[in-house]
């Protein structure tokens, strides 16, 4: 049956505001249902017990609150979490939970599928299936923060690094953005929402000054060359276009750029690469953050060895760029860095 009623999850507060006002109601009522959303996870409107009991039978006729389906978390040994949502019309995307000493990070996914084809992703393998609605994405934070909550912990950070291009689907994201950071959604700091990006340059720079949200780009080679071969995407937007939207961001937000560089055995991994990136990124306030490969069974790459990793960092700090290896987590479920990836139908 075609569901009718509103969807209210994934609504930014100005969107819910404009809606609940076609019943003449207080600008504050949107406040209140933001809160019961993101704040005390009602699965409906029953529970909103400071709305009176008209206005509830009234939202409940109207309107709906979607729970999207889990549908299996896995546990890491290394206390990574992965989630996998099942969404109403059968598509499932994964998000996962990477706990630290002082902080507990979900990355989550914005896409069923990727349309970039970037050669070393899995979720490129799998071609691109649809967008998520802002809905299907903020339920992802939902589900761990209602989790972290029962056993007394709280997420500290959220980064669009799972499944999907989040610049492809920069009107969702925006709307969760809008919910991350408002004070009657999620209230997280700008600087603890992380935008990953394999570089789509326009949409970089809008999100830019819509939000004051943190951004990562994946930069991944050094030259146009390598790059178009891994990337497509680079085509349209090369590397000098990327960098030079790389430098102007910090001057708004003035924080650093994550650049993300994935490391791939023998193919971008040498000390000239690493030399080449350091020429390519000499005044941008960048950090690096290195990747090593982890392999998946849709891609025939290698991991290249902790010296080639550690020569390839060294060369970037004697040229005084910042730089650390990512540490890898998750491995063991599928979890780490481009290993997500769920087809339509069984899990
Ligand atoms: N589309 C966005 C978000 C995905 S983030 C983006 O490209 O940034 C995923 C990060 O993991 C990216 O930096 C990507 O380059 C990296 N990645 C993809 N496949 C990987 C793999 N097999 N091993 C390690 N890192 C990978």
């Amino acid at each position: 049956m075609h569901e009718e009623r509103t969807d209210l999850k994934g609504m930014p507060l100005v969107e819910l505001e404009a809606f609940l006002s076609r019943w003449g109601k207080e600008r504050y009522r949107a406040r209140q249902v933001s809160r019961w959303i993101y704040q005390r996870f009602a699965g409906d409107f029953a529970a909103m017990t400071d709305l009176s009991k008209d206005f509830r039978e009234e939202l409940s006729r109207e309107c709906r609150i979607s729970v999207p389906g889990v549908e299996k978390v896995e546990t890491s040994s290394d206390g990574t979490e992965k989630y996998l949502f099942r969404l109403e019309d059968g598509e499932f995307v994964e998000s996962v939970l990477i706990p630290e000493e002082d902080r507990r990070t979900l990355c989550i996914s914005s896409q069923v599928g990727c349309a970039l084809k970037c050669g070393f992703c899995a979720t490129g393998m799998m071609g691109f299936h649809r967008n998520m609605t802002s809905a299907e994405i903020v339920h992802q934070v939902c589900f761990a923060v209602k989790r972290l909550e029962e056993r007394g912990e709280r997420l500290t950070n959220v980064v669009f690094m799972g499944m999907g291009e989040p610049l492809e689907n920069q009107r969702e994201v925006s709307k969760t953005i809008a919910i991350l950071l408002s004070q009657f959604g999620f209230g997280l700091s700008g600087k603890r929402v992380t935008v990953s990006t394999a570089g789509v340059v326009p949409a970089m720079l809008a999100l830019a000054e819509e939000f004051p949200v943190s951004f990562a780009v994946s930069i991944n080679a050094p030259t146009d060359g390598l790059r178009s071969g891994l990337m497509p995407v680079n085509r349209k937007y090369p590397l000098k276009e990327l960098v030079a939207a790389m430098k102007r961001i910090p001057l708004r937000s003035g924080r650093k750029v994550t650049a993300e560089y994935v490391l791939l055995g023998g193919v971008n991994d040498s000390e000239k690469d690493a030399c080449s990136l350091a020429r390519l990124l000499k005044g941008a306030r960048v950090k690096v953050n290195l990747i090593p490969y982890n392999a998946h069974e849709y891609g025939d790459f290698t991991s290249p060895s902790e010296e080639t990793v550690d020569r390839f960092r060294d060369v970037l700090l004697a040229a005084g760029i910042q730089a650390i290896t990512r540490e890898r987590r998750g491995g063991d479920i599928r979890a780490a860095c481009g290993q997500l990836r769920r087809a339509a139908k069984s899990p």
